[in-house]
């Protein structure tokens, strides 16, 4: 049998299950908001054309529009002004072979019950590590922190009068991830992969400036992280193929062998 023959029937046989990582895209769907000198991006709209009535007797659909990053999403690295030249930067360009990826998840649930502004740190992930083998080069890392339970309300963005309080990647993790371990992206639940007091770092949106700055992708507002084991699922990532688009809404997919350890 070829690999995709065994695939095809470990699929039918549910050995492989897949797990969607995605929140439904709706207009109370949150989206992040910018300090008011800047442009906004727009929420989730939709616009009924015709619902088997006059305007359409026998069909139903919808116009859409929304923000290129809104719900659940991927960054290109063209979205940063660190990534702005790659030319396989942009969703239309992306090479699709990085579209589907292993996923590395590391749990940090119990430090942000503790800590909603919990930065992941380079010690989390040696010790991460030292359970689960290397993170091999053309992974996703995952952060995993149970945020996604907070989708539609307040507590999501979590904004306070100094900006939005949600954890993600500590100032020296995402070039340690695209130097040192060469992953495709990093992918977290809050509404960014910068954490939401990332804006006042030292070096502020780190993730944004070093995994963009180095072609590294971003997945944000992912869901059923709790789902995946640590290490042995495959992602399946692919943006809408936008002309020079700088990310878009995602069907964020991962296959998931049943029986491995959650
Ligand atoms: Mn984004």
């Amino acid at each position: 049998m070829t690999i995709l023959q065994q695939l095809a029937n470990a699929l039918a046989q549910r050995t492989v299950e897949v797990v969607d990582l995605t929140h439904t895209l709706e207009s109370r769907i949150p989206v992040i908001g910018l300090p008011p000198q800047y442009r906004q991006t727009a929420p989730f709209a939709l616009d009924e054309i015709s619902n088997f009535d006059e305007r359409g007797p026998s069909w139903y659909w919808n116009n859409f529009s929304c923000g290129e990053h809104t719900g659940t999403h991927f960054d290109a690295p063209v979205h940063w002004i660190t990534g702005k030249d790659y030319p396989d930067g942009a969703t239309d360009t992306i090479s699709v072979q990085k579209m589907i990826a292993p996923a590395c998840v590391i749990d940090t649930t119990d430090r942000v019950k503790e800590n909603e502004d919990y930065l992941l740190t380079i010690a989390d992930i040696e010790e991460w590590e030292e359970k689960h083998g290397r993170i091999p080069a053309g992974s996703w890392v995952l952060m995993r922190t149970g945020w996604s339970s907070r989708q539609y309300t307040d507590a999501f963005l979590n904004v306070r009068e100094d900006g939005g309080h949600s954890p993600g990647p500590a100032m020296d993790v995402p070039t340690f991830l695209a130097k040192e371990r060469d992953v495709v992206g990093f992918g977290t639940e809050p509404v960014g992969t910068d954490a939401g007091q990332a804006y006042a770092f030292a070096k502020p949106f780190p993730c944004h400036q070093n995994m963009h700055g180095s072609n590294k992708f971003g997945l944000s507002s992912l869901t059923n992280l709790d789902l995946l084991p640590p290490t042995g699922s495959i992602l399946i990532t692919p943006p809408l193929k936008i002309k020079r688009g700088s990310g878009s809404p995602c069907r964020v997919l991962a296959l998931v062998e049943r029986g491995l350890q959650l």
